[in-house]
C-alpha cells in the first residue's frame, strides 16, 4: 500500500428527490443518488477522502440524522462503513495518517473518528460553521459525527491555503470551493501512473451542475458555487483531469469501486 493509487468506494446510496440535486427542476419525482468516497495510497501514508455516512446511524436513521433522514434516506448496509471496506482491502485503522474532509455534511462525516493515528483536516470556516449552522442547512450537520474528544484536528483557512499540496508533490491538492457550504474543498489527485481527477465533490453535484446547467439543490452561496464549479473548471482543463462530480448516479456508473484502483 505504498504505491500512489486512488481507490473509489461507495456507501450506499440516499433516496432524495430530484429537485434537491438540481434546484427548482423535475415535478418532484424520487431520485436516488450515490455516496461516494475516496481512498489515497501514497509513500508518506494513506488519506482517507471523506469517508460517506456514519454506520451507526444506519439502525434508527430519524433518531441519528434527525429531519435530513426524510429528505435524504440512506439505503446502506453495514457492510458498506468505511471502516469494514477498508479492512476488506488489508488496511487497518491505525494504517491512516489523514481524514481529508471536503465538508462536514453527514453523508461525508463518516470516517471522523475511527483512525486513532490520522490527522483531520477540514477547512477552519467549514468546522466553524458547522457549530452554527443556518436554519435551512442545519439538518446536513450531525454534529455527534464532528464534536468528538481526541481528536487531531488540522486546519485550512479558505483562500490563503488554497492548492493546499498534502503530500508537498502535487499528489493531492485541497481547492477551496465554497457555496454548496461555506468551508467546502475539492480535491485534485494526479498519479504518476494514472489519470489526473478533479474530486468536485459536492461543488459539482452532477455533470449538469458542472455546465452551469443545475444549482445544487442545498447551499449557502448561489455566487460562491456558480464561481466555485467555474474555478474548478479552469483547474481540470489546466491539468487535463478527469472530473468526477460528488452525487451523478450517471457518472459514478463509469468508475471501477474498490478492489479496483486506479494509478
Ligand atoms: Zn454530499
Amino acid at each position: 500500500m505504498s504505491d500512489i493509487k486512488l481507490f473509489m468506494f461507495q456507501s450506499g446510496t440516499q433516496q432524495c428527490k430530484y429537485h434537491n440535486i438540481r434546484m427548482n427542476q423535475g415535478k418532484g419525482e424520487n431520485y436516488e443518488i450515490p455516496v461516494p468516497w475516496f481512498l489515497l495510497t501514497h509513500p508518506d501514508g494513506i488519506t482517507v477522502i471523506d469517508g460517506g455516512l456514519a454506520v451507526e446511524g444506519l439502525k434508527d436513521p430519524h433518531a441519528y440524522w434527525g429531519s435530513a433522514a426524510d429528505q435524504f434516506m440512506p439505503v446502506m448496509s453495514e457492510k458498506q462503513g468505511c471502516l469494514e471496506q477498508l479492512q476488506n482491502l488489508g488496511i487497518a485503522p491505525a494504517d491512516i495518517r489523514y481524514v481529508l474532509l471536503s465538508h462536514l455534511h453527514s453523508d461525508h462525516t463518516g470516517a471522523i473518528g475511527r483512525f486513532p493515528h490520522a490527522t483531520h483536516i477540514v477547512q477552519e470556516l467549514e468546522y466553524d460553521y458547522a457549530f452554527a449552522p443556518d436554519w435551512f442547512t442545519a439538518g446536513a450537520y450531525c454534529r455527534k459525527d464532528f464534536d468528538r474528544p481526541d481528536i487531531n484536528w488540522q486546519f485550512l483557512k479558505g483562500i490563503q491555503d488554497d492548492n493546499y499540496d498534502l503530500y508537498g508533490d502535487g499528489t493531492l491538492q485541497c481547492i477551496f470551493t465554497p457555496g454548496h457550504s461555506p468551508g467546502h474543498q475539492s480535491f485534485i489527485v494526479r498519479l504518476p501512473s494514472g489519470p489526473t481527477f478533479t474530486l468536485a465533490i459536492d461543488a459539482a453535484y452532477t455533470v449538469d451542475h458542472y455546465n452551469d446547467r443545475a444549482l445544487p439543490g442545498l447551499m449557502t452561496s448561489a455566487t460562491d458555487v456558480a464561481q466555485s464549479v467555474k474555478k474548478l473548471r479552469h483547474l481540470t482543463e489546466q491539468h487535463s483531469a478527469v472530473l468526477i462530480p460528488g452525487h451523478d448516479p450517471e457518472e459514478w456508473k463509469k468508475y471501477s469501486l474498490a478492489p479496483a484502483s486506479y494509478g
